[in-house]
């Protein structure tokens, strides 16, 4: 447990006011993480702050307490809070709503799917925090139904993976509207060098810079192990692993939104309880999916990285990456849906002969060497046919263009075969002796009738 939490502080040494601490009470949190301890006094103390930690390490009350502890009742939109997705934008809204409650400070919630005019109302009745994506807030902001005239904090959570998804214009654009005096958060799980950048823009030349021990980045919580397997054989074994390994609740992430369709499509048919999210999902749905999930009510999510990055569901036993990911960052955030706060957590790879390299360049970000499981009670099915045919062609692609004429030439018959093979490939006919005569230009003609 101390992985994550910081037994030798207390949130009542923290400084916090009384109803910030009557709702930590009553969500049930006893000590503060890691994360908490170091970020929360600081944004007290009105620094901006650079900070670095992952998923599931108790970043949004450490953000989001500080901000209850300060804010005044009476000014709405004080806080902006952006976040890359939708779902993230839920769960952090939600959880601020919980632990804010004994405050009078309200949070509105502005993700784009939903409607407009009850997001104005919510931010006219309250709104002293404002939870968002960027292009929502921009869309919003440009609209006139939102000012940022009163913002005292802007925090940017996740910020590595808003650049990612392409909201740098956005970030940049509300970033440079905010122009009076404000304290900014930024907050990341990696921190490289357009974070950097970023921050080196936006933020005070003092900007106190809060890393959380390398032990939460490397997911030392999370039992890692990989499986090697052909392409083809990817349905087949993961269907074999929830079967026979039984795992809880598991989330099975894809490259592609087609392979997770393909995938929950394979795995329903086979009677696995499963559910796919990806981009091109409406938000009613992907709502309805996530509740059964927190429900308890399925037992297997297929996901894309881009729907998974605010997925918040506490149980997730076992993370399967089907495909690996093609950025190693994108494999700690998606061990980090598992694990949560302390809990242990299992995180299988399925890694092909394609992906040697990345495998090594996950282990050389992680600082952990993931070992290789062995599956002998798995089958693996026959090289199908269309790989078979694909491998023939290539042979053949790579062999001519390259190949000199002369290293085409037809070697000697005798000069490797014995007689009695000889013998077997022309079963009926003369063995030559010596190589045809080359005619140039003209067709080779035959001596042996
Ligand atoms: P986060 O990293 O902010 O996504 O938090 C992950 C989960 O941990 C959320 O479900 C929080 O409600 C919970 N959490 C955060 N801080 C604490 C704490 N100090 N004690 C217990 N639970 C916490």
């Amino acid at each position: 447990m101390s992985e994550v939490f910081d037994s030798s502080v207390s949130f009542e040494s923290l400084g916090l006011r009384s109803s910030v601490l009557r709702g930590l009470k009553e969500a049930a949190y006893e000590q503060p993480t890691h994360i908490q301890v170091k970020l929360i006094p600081e944004i007290m103390a009105g620094h901006d702050v650079m900070g670095q930690a992952k998923t599931g390490t108790g970043k949004t009350a450490a953000f989001g307490l500080p901000i209850f502890h300060a804010a005044d009742s009476d000014t709405p939109m004080q806080a902006l809070i952006l976040v890359p997705t939708r779902e993230l934008a839920a769960q952090v809204s939600s959880e601020l709503d919980n632990l804010g409650r004994f405050t009078p400070i309200r949070t509105s919630c502005i993700i784009g799917g939903e409607s407009m005019r009850n997001q104005v109302q919510s931010v006219k009745h309250g709104g002293h925090i404002i939870v968002g994506t960027p292009g929502r807030i921009m869309d919003m902001y440009g609209r006139r139904l939102i000012r940022f005239q009163q913002i005292r904090w802007v925090v940017l959570d996740e910020v590595d993976r808003m650049l990612d998804i392409g909201f740098r214009d956005d970030i940049r654009k509300i970033l440079s509207t905010i122009r009076h005096d404000h304290q900014t958060i930024f907050v990341s799980a990696t921190i490289g060098p357009e974070v950097e950048r970023l921050a080196r823009q936006f933020t005070k030349s003092d900007t106190a810079r809060v890393t959380s021990s390398k032990g939460a980045l490397t997911v030392t919580l999370v039992q890692q192990k990989y499986f090697t397997v052909e392409p083809w054989d990817k349905p087949q074994l993961l269907l074999h692993v929830l079967r026979h390994e039984d795992p809880d609740t598991t989330l099975v992430f894809c490259r592609t939104k087609a392979t997770v369709h393909r995938v929950t499509q394979y795995l329903r048919n086979h009677q696995i309880n499963a559910s796919e999210i990806h981009g091109d999902l409406h938000q009613h749905k992907r709502t309805r999916v996530m509740d059964s999930m927190r429900g308890g009510n399925l037992h297997v999510l297929i996901a894309s990285d881009l729907a998974a990055r605010g997925l918040d569901i506490d149980h997730i036993s076992h993370v399967i990456n089907y495909d690996l990911p093609d950025d190693p960052e994108l494999y700690v955030h998606r061990v980090g849906r598992t694990a949560r706060l302390g809990r242990m957590g299992i995180a299988w790879s399925f890694v092909t002969s394609a992906d040697g390299q990345l495998l090594t360049e996950i282990e050389k970000l992680t600082g952990v060497l993931i070992e290789k499981l062995d599956y002998s009670k798995f089958k693996p099915g026959p090289v199908p046919q269309d790989v078979l045919n694909q491998r023939a062609a290539e042979v053949h692609h790579v062999a001519d263009p390259t190949e000199s004429i002369k290293s085409r030439a037809i070697p000697p018959p005798t000069a490797s075969l014995s007689a009695a093979e000889m013998a077997a490939m022309f079963p009926n006919g003369v063995i030559p002796k010596n190589l045809p005569r080359r005619t140039l230009g003209a067709p080779l003609r035959t001596r042996y009738k």
